[in-house]
């Protein structure tokens, strides 16, 4: 057992006594650690260091900076076995997929390492007669990042690597379910050469979040997490005046038209769907193939791609994926697996029937470890519960369609808009589908499209509130806010004030 504390002004920090969580190993559910959760005094002090500490880094020049993330990302790699492991650990997601967690998150790093020709600004000259315009992109000053449990590393890495590369002071409020990555990433920033006071880490919940948006100094929000926490800081950042962007939930479908390479559509879907227990804001939840052919012969191909895979301990070098978070995750997706089958859809495959009771790793039971089997429904409609909500567990949901465009219609429709992807060896129809449908990013033949680090990603719909994506040059604009300069040197000083709205001549 070991306690999680804060990371304020560079150094641990106990805070105010008292409440505190659990953090659970998902594999075994036996109790790792205690997670210190925060109140306002605990976050106003976090949100004083970076004030304090944010003007000198803003002074620096955006280059030094950038060798500073240089020098970060190598220590990030240099610890990338730690790194995976307690992640692995607090998460459940396997070992290999934590390093792929981490990397996607360095992936951004790395083009923050960009951030002076980011941070160019534009000039325009001879605008009127001896005059200039040039415009600057400076620093909001103090900013926040609230993410989710399911990429310990790589969404606090997508926030704070173009916050503090564009020279804000940057609060952290991450998952208190797997705490322990995003402190040892901020020690591992002031390691590299960042300074005290610019990276601060705060554990809690809704108080902590709360404190983090009645702040009259954080200038602005970036969320990640459920769609209802998403549209409530949204709407708070909004009455607060402050600049947000909130990810929210998916239900990203698979379209697989009868011209499809059925067998790597059945790989990707298998892949995509129950990687990472289905914890993924890009999981691939629904699959539409086209007319019953398709249908048939993919439901034979994926069913026999299920029964290889292997669920066990998030270390267990063999497991395909790991538990759930939680037991109150696992939970929630078992329910809605029950609300499936009352609903009528036809339960090809039941991971509520995994039994782990008498499995072990390394000595350790898993037997009240937070499983569940990789799950598969057939004959799913619109109306079902599991097809409405994320479920995010492991579980693959086909509904389907007659014709291409039925099948296009239910990602376009779905209130959720984050990714979709669809399979066929026809340029037109992919190029039909993609530019049609009613969703943010679009896989062709590509399971996860999860954008690289100078592209940007965010979801349309009920997935996402605010107007700038994460990462690549939306990042860089979130972060940093325009001053517009217009400049003249006149030889000679103008006689007499002018009462009409200045015009350029
Ligand atoms: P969550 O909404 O429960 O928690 C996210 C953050 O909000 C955490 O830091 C949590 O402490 C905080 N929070 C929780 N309840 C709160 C409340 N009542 N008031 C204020 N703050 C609160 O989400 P989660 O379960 O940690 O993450 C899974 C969700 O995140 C899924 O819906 C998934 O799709 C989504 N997600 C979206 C993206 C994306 O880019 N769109 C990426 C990853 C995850």
């Amino acid at each position: 057992m070991y306690t999680i504390s804060h990371y304020i002004d560079a150094a641990s920090y106990e805070g105010t006594p008292g409440a505190t969580q659990p953090v659970v190993n998902p594999s075994t559910g036996q109790r790792q650690a205690e997670v210190k959760m925060a109140n306002k005094d605990d976050v106003d002090a976090a949100i004083a260091a970076a004030a304090k500490a944010q003007p000198a880094w803003a002074a620096l020049n955006p280059q030094r900076r950038a060798r500073i993330i240089g020098e970060w990302i190598r220590l990030i790699h240099a610890n990338m076995d730690d790194l995976a492991r307690t992640l692995s650990s607090e998460h459940g997601k396997t070992f290999n997929d934590a390093k792929g967690d981490i990397l996607r998150g360095v992936d951004v790093l790395e083009f923050c390492l960009g951030a002076p020709h980011q941070l160019k600004g534009e000039f325009s000259s001879e605008v009127g007669a001896g005059l200039d315009t040039f415009s600057l992109r400076q620093p909001l000053g103090v900013v926040a990042g609230i993410t989710p449990f399911n990429f310990p590393a790589m969404i606090p890495l997508w926030k704070a690597g173009p916050a503090l590369a564009c020279g804000n002071g940057f609060v952290l409020k991450p998952s208190e379910r797997d705490p322990s990555v995003p402190v040892r990433l901020a020690e591992l920033f002031v390691e590299a050469g960042g300074p005290a006071g610019i990276f601060n880490v705060v554990h809690g919940g809704k108080e902590a979040v709360d404190a983090i948006l009645d702040s009259e100094v954080v200038q602005a929000v970036a969320f990640v997490g459920s769609t209802p926490i998403a549209q409530y800081i949204y709407e708070r950042c909004a009455a607060t005046g402050k600049r947000s962007q909130c990810f929210g939930g998916a239900k990203n479908h698979a379209i697989v038209l009868p011209d499809a390479d059925i067998e790597a559509a059945a790989d990707a879907l298998v892949g995509a769907a129950f990687g990472s227990a289905g914890e993924r804001c890009m999981a691939l939840s629904v699959v539409v193939p086209v007319g019953e052919e398709t249908a048939g012969k993919l439901r034979e191909a994926i069913v026999a791609k299920m029964t290889t895979l292997k669920v066990g301990h998030s270390l267990d070098p063999e497991a395909d994926y790991g538990p759930l978070v939680s037991a109150q995750a696992r939970d929630r997706v078992v329910s809605l697996i029950d609300e499936g089958v009352e609903a009528g859809a036809e339960l090809v495959s039941d991971g509520r029937t995994l039994d782990l009771s008498n499995a072990s790793f390394e000595g350790a039971s898993l037997a009240d470890g937070y499983f569940v089997g990789p799950t598969f429904f057939d004959h799913v409609k619109a109306s079902m519960s599991i097809y409405t909500e994320e479920i995010f567990g492991p579980v693959l949901c086909m509904v389907r369609a007659e014709t291409i465009e039925e099948a296009a219609a239910y990602p376009s429709e779905h209130h959720y808009g984050n990714g979709v992807a669809i399979f066929t060896r026809s340029g037109g129809a992919a190029r039909d589908f993609f530019t049609s449908v009613n969703v943010g990013m679009v896989g062709v033949n590509v399971p996860i499209p999860v954008p690289i680090a100078y592209h940007t990603f965010g979801g349309w719909k009920d997935s996402s509130f605010g107007d700038l994506n994460q990462h690549g040059p939306d990042a860089f604009r979130f972060y940093t806010k325009t001053k517009t300069v217009t400049t003249r040197w006149p030889d000679e000083c103008e006689v007499g004030p002018d009462f009409t709205m200045p015009i350029m001549k």
